[in-house]
């Protein structure tokens, strides 16, 4: 039995980069493939590890309604990151589906030419309400985030007190909906949930559903990150694999996030994202637009790079492109390969909820 060999990421064979598209690479090589929108800065959880209520409590100043991009604007950028090589949207936020008539969004974005993979990120709380709209407008799989299954453990993490139950039910709403693949984050922080990734993943095993198991990032500068709370990759899959038998899985496409695994019974797979103990920065492809229309290069930086000044002040699609094509080709972010080195941790960054993880 014993524990897989870790997967050195990328196999010689992986296809690289869109062969024969004009990519639009970074300093560092790196094609534009993967562009993460946040539609909201709002949500209705309070996780601990991303919007701690100590900080995002009643007096939080949320951006007001006018300086969150419309679908339309919202539409008119995909339009033109697809054309720059982005095959891939994820809906974001905080908390996507507390944005009002999100389904039109799905519609719209679905509807944009060369997109191949549209999907969207939840806490799952209204998922149970939307998984069908969302799926008739357009989306075609999803991911939940759920970090325990038992209620004492994710009602602390989430801290607005919302059971596992509810979860639950909207990953069935969504299954029952169409919604394939269904993907489960899990952000595992030790002496929190750590003793639940055995439970989670034998839980889900056989269901179809993958579970992405995620090593406890320094995201933002609100979560109080510490090293010794992290629970590495490494060990994740030897607590599972002890149990349930895993192999390595080769990634799907140049870029993928997770190391994949299989149970060696054929009853699915897992995922790890390891940004601490296992960076993938080499081949990151992608950039994050946050709901007031400021793109970011990566999810440790606080630099966000103004395009709704542009779409609001009569900019061409020719000036937004351009002014993409200006950002992109600079850009030599790396952050998980340099966290580790002094002073890299400390610097000012973006909190996550308002750029999507
Ligand atoms: S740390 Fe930044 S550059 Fe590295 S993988 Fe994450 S988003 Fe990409």
């Amino acid at each position: 039995m014993g524990t897989p060999a870790f997967s050195s990421r990328r196999p010689a064979n992986a296809a690289q980069p869109g062969a024969g598209t004009a990519a639009l690479t970074d300093a560092l090589h790196r094609p534009l493939r993967d562009l993460r929108i946040s539609v909201t800065d709002r949500c209705n959880f309070r996780c601990t590890y991303c919007m701690p209520r100590e900080v995002f409590g009643p007096g939080f100043a949320f951006l007001p309604h006018r300086e969150v991009l419309t679908f339309e604007e919202i539409t008119r950028l995909a339009r033109i990151f697809v054309a720059h090589g982005v095959e891939k949207i994820r809906i974001t936020g905080g908390e996507p589906l507390v944005r009002r008539d999100i389904e039109k969004l799905v519609a719209m974005l679905s509807a944009v030419p060369g997109l191949h993979d549209l999907t969207l990120t939840t806490n799952g709380a209204l998922l149970k309400k939307k998984a069908r709209a969302l799926k008739e407008a357009g989306l075609q799989r999803i991911t939940v985030s759920l970090d325990s299954l038992r209620d004492e453990v994710f009602m602390a993490m989430n801290d607005v007190n919302f059971p596992v139950r509810g979860v639950l039910e909207g990953i069935e709403a969504a299954a029952a909906a169409g919604l394939h693949p269904i993907k489960i984050n899990m952000v595992v922080k030790r002496g929190v949930n750590d003793d639940d990734v055995v439970a989670m993943a034998r839980f889900f095993q056989g269901t179809g559903h993958i579970v992405r198991f995620i090593e406890y990032m320094d995201v933002g500068t609100t979560n109080g990150w510490r090293m010794s709370d992290v629970v590495p990759a490494a060990e994740i899959v030897r607590r599972i694999a002890a149990e349930l038998p895993l192999e390595p899985v080769e990634p799907d496409y140049y870029g993928e996030v997770a190391n994949r695994y299989r149970y060696q019974d054929g009853s699915g797979e897992i995922g790890i994202i390891a940004s601490v103990t296992i960076p993938f920065c080499r081949d990151c492809t992608r950039a994050r637009l946050s709901a007031e229309g400021k793109l970011y290069t990566c999810l440790f930086t606080d630099v966000g790079h103004d395009f709704r000044a542009l779409l609001r002040n009569g900019g061409t699609d020719a000036q937004l492109a351009a002014f993409l094509q200006s950002v992109w080709r600079v850009r030599d972010d790396r952050y998980s390969e340099i966290r580790t080195q002094e002073t890299a941790h400390v610097r000012p960054k973006v909190e996550m909820s308002h750029i999507g993880g």
